[in-house]
Formats: structure tokens, sequence, C-alpha cells
């Protein structure tokens, strides 16, 4: 805790307390619940966004006018966190009073996990899906050119007396991440993962890399990458993926719209809409085999195990807060 409070000094040398605070936020509950790809890991290409401006560490966000159910923030080129701590409580009461909302948050950056801001929603009894587009990295299904982005989703809904039921997923079929570690590892992907330059499908990560990743379940994924695109960008009002400036310009850091969704179960499907969606999911839970999404997560949160941070990573950041 000591080295995140030092952190948080440190990255305000770029970045004013509400910034840093809003995104160390979100690194932290990535930690805790166990999605170590955007943890602490994080950390360091945050904080090095900042130093070379490709992220507004004082950005001050502001909500634009737009219809009645509509929730607009300029994100002044800053992290998604911040503008989220404008929009989204906003969306939460639009949701709540008319039934259902949108938020559209312009001109930000999103690298981190979706889950948050869908269970944010859900925690206040709002049913919510999110998405955001980034680079392109995924062909359409039967091209070969790197178009939509990984494009990743999310969808919450709220219980009755448990934590809501959270997926949240890329459209592409592996995380890119995971794509640059088999090469770092000098490994083959699995097959399905991506195709090269010239459209053939491959396991080699440095060809896919320099090619196109696909995403899931083929022409579907593809589908949901479309969608992602249109929601994102298109209703949002800011990049689609392959307008979006090249990641070796923009240092990595993708910038654009985010979509979110509320719905108030209640307003739209009746006071016992979520008693009845309990028993469904009750259903589900006593199915042999099956969990729920987000209860790994959710466990972790509730376990008291130690969290283990790596050593090199833990000297990366212990160099940052000037240790
Ligand atoms: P995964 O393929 O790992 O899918 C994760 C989701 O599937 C979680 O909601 C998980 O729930 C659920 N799940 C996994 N196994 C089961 C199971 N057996 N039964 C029911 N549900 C299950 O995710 P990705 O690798 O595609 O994405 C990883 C992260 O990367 C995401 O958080 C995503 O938002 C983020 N990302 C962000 C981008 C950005 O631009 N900001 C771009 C791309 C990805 P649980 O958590 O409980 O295990």
């Amino acid at each position: 805790m000591e080295i995140l409070n030092r952190l948080e000094r440190e990255w305000r040398a770029g970045a004013d307390a509400a910034n840093t605070h809003a995104t160390a936020d979100t690194i932290l509950a990535a930690e805790a619940d166990g999605t170590a790809s955007h943890g602490v890991l994080q950390a360091t290409g945050y904080a090095a966004a900042i130093r070379a401006g490709l992220v507004n560490g004082t950005a001050a966000p502001r909500l634009l006018p737009g219809p009645e159910a509509a929730v607009i923030v300029a994100g002044d080129g800053g992290s998604s966190a911040t503008a989220y701590a404008l929009g989204l409580p906003a969306l939460a009461e639009r949701a709540e009073a008319l039934g259902a909302a949108v938020l559209c948050v312009r001109n930000v950056a999103h690298y981190a996990a979706m889950w948050h801001e869908v269970e944010f929603l859900a925690e206040r009894g709002l049913a919510a899906f999110a998405c955001t587009a980034n680079f392109p990295y995924v062909a359409p299904h039967g091209g070969r050119r790197p178009f939509f982005g990984t494009n990743p989703i999310a969808f919450a809904f709220p219980r009755t007396d448990a934590r809501p039921v959270v997926f949240d997923f890329a459209v592409s079929t592996m995380a890119r991440g995971s794509i640059q570690i088999a090469l770092r590892a000098g490994a083959n992907v699995p097959a399905g993962v991506g195709i090269d330059r010239d459209g053939r499908p491959t396991r080699d990560p440095a060809a896919i890399l320099a090619g196109a990743q696909t995403a899931f379940g083929d022409h579907k994924g593809a589908a949901l990458a479309l969608m992602v695109e249109l929601l994102a960008a298109g209703i949002v009002g800011d990049v689609f993926s392959d307008e979006a400036e090249a990641e070796a310009i923009a240092g990595g850091v993708p910038v654009g719209g985010v979509f979110v969704l509320a719905l108030s179960p209640e307003r739209l499907g009746g006071p016992d809409a979520l008693s009845r969606a309990e028993a469904f999911l009750g259903r589900l839970e006593a199915e042999p085999g099956a969990r729920l999404p987000g209860a790994r997560r959710h466990a972790r949160r509730n376990s008291s195990a130690p969290y283990v941070v790596p050593a090199s990573l833990m000297a990366e950041l212990r160099a940052l807060a000037g240790d």
C-alpha cells in the first residue's frame, strides 16, 4: 500500500489528484479481483503515457448537451476512469428516472478491463452493457486487413442478495497481450487466433501481429466487432478503429469513444423483474459444472489470500515510486 501511495505522488508530477485517484482505483480494483493483466502491471504504462503526453493527466471531463436519455461526456483526452467519475453517476440517475439511458464518452484512453463500469451500475440495481473500440487489429470475417479493434464488450445484471452477474471479454479470439507474450516466449499460439499478411491461417505470433487477429466464433464474433464499432464510434461520435492513429504514433495508447447502456429492471420489467431473474440465475447456478460469469473475480475479491506481485514488476514499481 505504501508503494502505491508513493506512486500516486509520483504520478502527480504529470497528473492531478482527480485523474490519479480515478486511475489508481481502477488499477487496484483489477488487482484485487485477480485480473493481473489490468492491475498494477499497468501502472508503469499509465505513468509513461501521462509523462509522454499521450494521455492528459489533468483532464477535466465535462458534460455536453444531448437528449434527455443520454449523458454525453467530453473526456478531454484523459483516462476513461476520470470521465466515468463524472458520467457513470449521472447515467445511473438518468436510467433510474427514465428506465433506460446511455452514456457516450468521447476522447478518452480506455485500456482497462471493462467489467468495472458495468459492475458499478449493476451494484446500483441497473442492468448495463458497455463496449469500446480501439486500434485496428482484427480482420473482418473473410478479409485479411486488420480492421476492427479487439473491441471488448461487458454486461452486468444486478442480483437481489449477491454480487452482480458480470461478463467481460474482447471479441478477438485471443487477447493481443497474450500473443505478445507467446512471441517473447518463442511459442506458437493455438490455431484460429490469427492470419498472416496474405490472409493465411498461422500459429506464428510474429506473423499474426504483422497480419491480423481473428474474431472468436468466425462470422459471429466479427459481427459483434462490427456492432461495437457502430456503437462506440458511430453512436458515440468518435473514431472507428480503422481511423485510429497508427499504434506507433499513438504510443500504444488507444484514444476514442466508449458506449455504456443502463437499464432499470423494475422500471422496464415490473416490480418482480429482479426476483424472476434471481430464480432463473439460481436454476443456472444449480447446474453441475456451470458457474456464473464474474463469480471467479468476486471469490478472489472476498479471499484473504495474499496478492503476489512478481519481483521484476515490483522492482519496476519501486523505480517508478523513486525508491
Ligand atoms: P476472457 O476470454 O478471459 O473471458 C473473461 C470472461 O469470461 C469473464 O467475464 C469471466 O468471468 C468469464 N468466464 C471465464 N470462464 C468462465 C466460465 N467457466 N463460466 C462462466 N464465465 C466464465 O477475456 P479476454 O481475454 O477476452 O479479456 C480479458 C480482459 O481484457 C477483459 O477484462 C477486457 O475488458 C480486457 N480488454 C480491454 C481492452 C480495452 O481496450 N480496454 C481490449 C481488450 C481486452 P470471471 O471473471 O468470473 O472468470
